[in-house]
């Protein structure tokens, strides 16, 4: 086995959460600020060069909410399937988290989170979503048009024409195949959405 360390250098910047190197996991696309790269260590992605441990932990501020942090899991079943068309590459999005990196970043403040649960509203709808697109010009249509998220539209008005006519026929039958995707997925604990509780020491 290689050492991880030995992948250190400019394309590969440290990771925020864990500090080993980044490596290359998704080109730039539409809709996202840069190339992704993701830490095989603690499983954290990055959007874009990486900015500090700081930068991230700013970020997870934003899905805090009181004690609880909701993440959608880089390291679930549906981003792993899903790839470039995970739903989880929310446009806009500068951190890809998983429990062990938000573990590992929360620390930096001296704080402990209790054990990642899964949360099956948002688990189903990103496998939903991952599911509906690989059928899809755009990406994330269909959340976006329910308000759960921002979308990234196609760049031609047919395409997105076709786009809403897609998701719209496609979504019975790509829930009845995402629903128990998730259900496996998270009984093996690899759930698309988690929660976890910051504890106070
Ligand atoms: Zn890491």
């Amino acid at each position: 086995m290689v050492p991880l360390e030995a992948g250190a250098g400019p394309d590969n910047p440290p990771c925020p959460a864990c500090g080993e190197p980044l490596f290359g996991w998704i080109d730039p696309r539409a809709g996202l600020a840069g190339a992704v790269r993701r830490c095989e260590s603690c499983g954290l992605g990055v959007v874009g060069d990486p900015d500090g441990a700081e930068d991230a932990l700013r970020d997870l501020d934003a899905a805090t909410d009181g004690e609880t942090i909701a993440i959608v899991n880089r390291a679930g079943f549906a981003a792993w399937v899903g790839g470039a068309g995970w739903a989880g590459l929310d446009p806009g999005a500068r951190h890809l988290y998983t429990a062990e990196a938000v573990r590992r970043l929360v620390a930096h403040r001296d704080q402990v989170v209790g054990a990642a649960r899964w949360a099956p509203g948002a688990g189903i709808a990103t496998m939903w979503q991952t599911v509906l697109n690989g059928f899809t010009f755009g990406r994330n249509v269909a959340l976006g048009a329910l308000g759960r998220g921002r979308a990234a539209p196609a760049e031609r008005a047919w395409q997105r024409r076709m786009d809403a006519a897609i998701s719209f026929v496609v979504a019975i039958p790509a829930l009845l195949f995402a629903l128990p995707m998730e259900l496996i997925a998270a009984a093996c604990r690899r759930g698309g959405a988690l929660r976890m509780r910051v504890e106070l020491l």
